[in-house]
This record gives C-alpha cells, sequence and structure tokens, in this order.
C-alpha cells in the first residue's frame, strides 16, 4: 500500500519543513483549518523513542490542545499503547484515551476507532506521525489528514542504538517513497 500511495508520501515529504515537530502545529491554528481531533503518534512526536512520559514543552501543548479540542478528541495512537505512559496519561490526561485493541499502523483500523471515540469525521482527524509507511500512510488509507514530524523528538544518550535504528528507518522510508 506504501507503494499505491507514494504519490501523497512524496507530496506530503515536498511540503513538510525539515523542522517540523508537533509543537510548531498551534492547536487553535489546526482547529482554525477544521481539524476536529487528533491522532498523536507517541514515539518521536510526544517524546524520544520509549520514553514513559511527553517532553514538558510537549505537556504543555498536550493542555492546549485539550482546551481547544475537549479531551475526548485527543487520543494517542501509538504502535506501543501500553506500559508507563499509559498510566502517566491516566493521572495527568485522564480524558486523552489511548487507542488499543486495533491493528497497528498502517491499517486504518486505529484512525476509524479514533472517529467512533471522537463522533467526528475521519477527514476532519489530524493523524500526527513521524513514521512515513505507518502513521502518514494509515492517515491515508482511512481518508484523515497527515502531518509529518520531520524533526522527531530523540535521545540518543538515553537510547543510541534504538534511535540510530530508527533514523536509518526513518530516512529509508524517504528513500522509498521517493522513488519515481
Ligand atoms: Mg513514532
Amino acid at each position: 500500500m506504501g507503494w499505491l500511495h507514494r504519490r501523497g508520501l512524496q507530496q506530503l515529504v515536498a511540503e513538510t519543513p525539515l523542522t517540523r515537530s508537533v509543537l510548531d502545529q498551534e492547536p487553535s491554528a489546526l482547529a482554525a483549518c477544521g481539524v476536529q481531533a487528533l491522532a498523536l503518534d507517541f514515539d518521536g512526536v510526544l517524546a524520544p523513542h520509549a520514553a514513559d512520559q511527553p517532553l514538558p514543552e510537549v505537556t504543555d501543548w498536550l493542555r492546549r490542545a485539550v482546551v481547544v479540542f475537549g479531551a475526548e478528541r485527543v487520543c494517542i495512537l501509538s504502535n506501543r499503547p501500553y506500559g508507563p505512559r499509559v498510566e502517566w496519561f491516566a493521572v495527568h490526561f485522564p480524558g486523552v484515551r489511548f487507542v488499543s485493541g486495533v491493528r497497528k499502523k498502517p491499517y486504518p483500523d486505529g484512525l476509524i476507532k479514533t472517529g467512533e471515540l471522537a463522533s467526528v469525521p475521519l477527514s476532519s482527524i489530524l493523524m500526527v506521525d513521524d513514521r512515513l509507511l505507518t502513521g502518514c500512510l494509515s492517515a491515508l488509507l482511512a481518508g484523515a489528514r497527515p502531518c509529518y514530524i520531520r524533526n522527531p523528538f530523540r535521545s540518543y544518550q538515553h537510547h543510541p542504538v534504538k534511535e540510530l535504528f530508527f533514523m536509518l528507518l526513518r530516512w529509508a522510508e524517504r528513500c522509498f517513497v521517493l522513488l519515481p
């Protein structure tokens, strides 16, 4: 499916600034563009890989997102929806749900469930993800809006091997979708 949708993914790469992180996507500005709900990837988007909680500046951003959209319309759609991060959200953002019990991205199931949980059309959901062939592709397959995080949070200090692996994986994904 990544191959079939590579034109859409190419366009996404072309129009995304190299510096794009979740923090330059102000929730009020997203809402003004017709976004009604957020599906947020965790690793790379809210924090470095395998972190237990979002970075402090992202936590502030999440608070603004909850004010704008309502907690029930902010969902975490991670392929790792378990562990201390789930408990952290239950304490700090009790209304924000992890979408689980669905086939992993790039299957569109998680976004379809997000649409049901948030009671909004799929076309109004913004899937924020640092991976082209998981989250961004799932948004294209579901008819949702992809937001490609080109400058993900990384911590080479904590997980040098994993972060290097994911850096290479993201680079390989871009090479794949940019094939003619
Ligand atoms: Mg990620």
